[in-house]
C-alpha cells in the first residue's frame, strides 16, 4: 500500500532478459543519519520529501530497506579505461532501485551508489566515502544549476561505518537519479561478447525509452548513433564553455542521453589553461581538458563499432552507415560551441576576426593565469566604451597589461557591433556564472559537515542552484583558491 511504499517504483529495465543485470540487494548499514536531502528534486520526482526525511525513508536511502515496488539490480557494463578493453565493470557498488516518472513525464533511474557488495564489485568494498558522495552532490547540483544535462543527487545518508582506503574514512550513500544509467560500455559488454541479440534488444530499450521519435526513422539504428554523437557533442560543448573537466571520460562513464554521468575526480577551472587535468591516474592527459571533444567523438566510436551488424547486412556498407551517422559529431559540437563562446563575450553577431579575437582571450588567459569563471562573469560588468573601470577583471590577470591590449581589440569589436549596452550585459551574465563549484569548496564544506556543521554545505548549494545571480552575502562561494587553499592538480 502507498503508506508502506511511497516510491512506486517501475522496472522497465529489470523486464530486461537476465544477462543484463544481477539481481541484487543492497547491503544495510549500521546507523543511517540523513546528511542532505534535495527537497525540490523529490517534488520533482513526485516524492514526498517529509516521507523521504522520516525514519522510514532513510532506512530506503540507506539500503537497509527495499521498497515493495523496488526490484533492485546491479547493470552489467563493460568499458574502455584510459582506452583499454575492460571486457567487466558493471554496478560495483550501485544498487538500481527502479524508475519513476517524474513531474515533466521523463522516466527517471533511483539508484543508490554506495550500498554494498554486487556480482560486479571485482575486489571492490561496494562502499562510497564521504568526501566524494559530497563532491557528487554538489556537483550534480552545480551542473544542473547551470542548465547542463547531469545526473541528479536526491540524497546523501551517512553510514555510521568507515570505509577502508588509504585511511579509515567516513563512509555514506548517495541516492543518484539519472535519465539513463546505459553507457556506451553496456553497448561494448554484449557486442564484445558477440552477443547481437542483446545489443539489438539494448539498442530497442534505448530508442524506444529515450528516442522513441527515432522509432520511425528510415533506419532507427543509424539514427540512435547520430542522435548520441549529437547529444554528446553538445553536452562537451556545454562543459567547455563552463571549464568543466569530467576528468576520467571511459566509455563506461559516457551516457547514452548525453548526460554528465559519474563524478569523479572532476572539476570546474580555477585559472584557466587548456591542458589542465585533474585526475591523478590521468598521467597522460587523455582527459585533459582541451582532449574532451575529441574523446567524446573516441568513445562515440567504439558505440559505433557496436552497432555495426545493425546497421547493415554488408560489413562495409555498415561501416559507411556509422561513418555518417558520426559526421554528425563535429558540426554538432561546433554549432553549440561557437555561439556559446560568442555569448561569453556578448557578440551577437558572427564577423570575421571573431575566432582570433576568442583565441586571443584564451591564450592570454592561459599564460597570465587568469580564474576562467571570474574572467567572463567580471568582462560582462565592464563597459563596453570605457576602459577606466576594467580594475575587476583586469587584475585576475598576472601582468593586467596583457588584458588591457586584449580588451582593446574587444570593445572595437563591441562597436562595430553597436549593440544596446545593458542587453550585452544582462545577456552575458545570463550564461557567464559567478558560482562553479571550485575544488576547495569540497573540502571546505566536507570539514564543516564532518565537523557537525551544515551551514556551508546549505550555503554552497543556494549559490549553485542559481550561479548566474550575484548572492552578496555569500560572495565568499565566487573566489579562487589562496596559494594555501589551492587543491593540487596535474599538468599535461
Ligand atoms: P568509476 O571509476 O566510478 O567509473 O568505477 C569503475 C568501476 O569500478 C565500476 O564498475 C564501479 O562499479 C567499480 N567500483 C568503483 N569503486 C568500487 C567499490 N568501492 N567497490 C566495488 N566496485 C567499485
Ligand atoms: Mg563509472
Ligand atoms: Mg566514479
Amino acid at each position: 500500500n502507498a503508506a508502506a511504499d511511497p516510491f512506486g517504483f517501475d522496472a522497465t529495465y529489470a523486464a530486461l532478459p537476465e544477462r543484463f543485470y544481477a539481481n541484487v540487494q543492497p547491503t544495510p548499514v549500521e546507523r543511517p543519519r540523513l546528511l542532505h536531502l534535495n527537497r525540490p528534486l523529490a517534488a520533482q520526482l513526485g516524492l514526498d520529501p517529509e516521507a523521504l526525511a522520516s525514519p522510514a525513508g532513510v532506512e530506503v536511502l540507506a539500503g537497509n530497506r527495499v521498497p515493495e515496488s523496488a526490484r533492485p539490480i546491479a547493470m552489467a557494463y563493460a568499458g574502455h579505461q584510459f582506452g583499454n578493453w575492460v571486457p567487466q565493470l558493471g554496478d560495483g557498488r550501485a544498487v538500481l532501485l527502479g524508475e519513476l516518472v517524474d513531474r515533466d513525464g521523463v522516466r527517471r533511474d533511483v539508484q543508490l551508489k554506495g550500498s554494498g557488495r554486487t556480482p560486479f564489485s571485482r575486489m571492490g568494498d561496494g562502499r562510497a566515502e564521504l568526501f566524494p558522495v559530497v563532491g557528487e552532490y554538489l556537483a550534480s547540483e552545480g551542473m544542473a544549476g547551470l542548465g547542463i544535462p547531469t545526473t541528479r543527487a536526491l540524497a546523501m545518508v551517512l553510514t555510521g561505518e568507515t570505509v577502508r582506503r588509504s585511511d579509515f574514512l567516513p563512509g555514506a550513500v548517495l541516492t543518484r537519479v539519472a535519465t539513463s544509467h546505459v553507457r556506451v560500455g553496456t553497448f561494448e559488454y554484449f557486442a564484445r561478447a558477440g552477443d547481437q541479440d542483446a545489443v539489438r534488444t539494448l539498442a530497442d530499450y534505448v530508442i524506444d525509452r529515450h528516442y522513441p521519435e527515432l522509432r520511425a526513422a528510415e533506419k532507427p539504428y543509424r539514427a540512435l548513433l547520430e542522435a548520441v554523437a549529437r547529444r554528446t557533442a553538445e553536452l562537451i560543448a556545454n562543459w567547455m564553455a563552463v571549464g568543466f573537466i569530467h576528468g576520467v571520460l571511459n566509455t563506461d562513464n559516457i551516457s547514452v542521453v548525453g548526460e554528465t554521468l559519474d563524478f569523479g575526480p572532476f572539476a570546474w577551472m580555477d585559472d584557466y589553461h587548456p591542458a589542465q587535468c585533474f585526475s591523478q591516474v590521468d598521467l597522460g592527459g587523455r582527459y585533459a581538458y582541451n582532449q574532451q571533444p575529441d574523446i567524446g567523438q573516441w568513445n562515440l566510436c567504439r558505440l559505433a563499432e557496436t552497432l555495426l551488424p545493425l546497421l547493415a547486412d554488408d560489413p562495409e556498407t555498415a561501416e559507411a552507415e556509422a561513418y555518417a551517422a558520426l559526421d554528425a559529431y563535429i558540426p554538432a559540437f561546433e554549432a553549440a560551441y561557437h555561439p556559446a563562446l560568442r555569448r561569453k563575450l556578448g557578440l551577437a553577431s558572427v564577423q570575421d576576426g571573431d575566432v582570433e579575437l576568442i583565441r586571443g582571450l584564451f591564450t592570454r588567459m592561459a599564460d597570465q593565469g587568469a580564474d576562467f569563471t571570474l574572467t567572463f562573469r567580471r568582462l560582462a560588468d565592464v563597459s563596453g566604451t570605457d576602459a577606466s573601470a576594467d580594475g575587476p577583471v583586469r587584475t585576475l590577470f598576472a601582468d593586467p597589461a596583457a588584458f588591457d591590449a586584449w580588451a582593446e581589440q574587444w570593445r572595437q569589436r563591441l562597436a562595430a557591433e553597436g549593440r544596446d549596452e545593458t542587453q550585452r550585459r544582462a545577456q552575458m551574465r545570463a550564461v557567464n556564472p559567478a558560482y562553479v563549484l571550485r575544488k576547495h569548496h569540497v573540502y571546505a564544506v566536507y570539514d564543516a559537515v564532518r565537523a557537525g556543521d551544515h551551514g556551508a554545505l546549505n550555503e554552497l548549494l543556494t549559490v549553485l542552484r542559481a550561479p548566474f545571480d550575484d548572492h552578496p552575502d555569500h560572495a565568499a562561494w565566487a573566489m579562487p583558491p589562496t596559494a594555501e587553499e589551492r587543491v593540487p592538480m596535474t599538468f599535461c
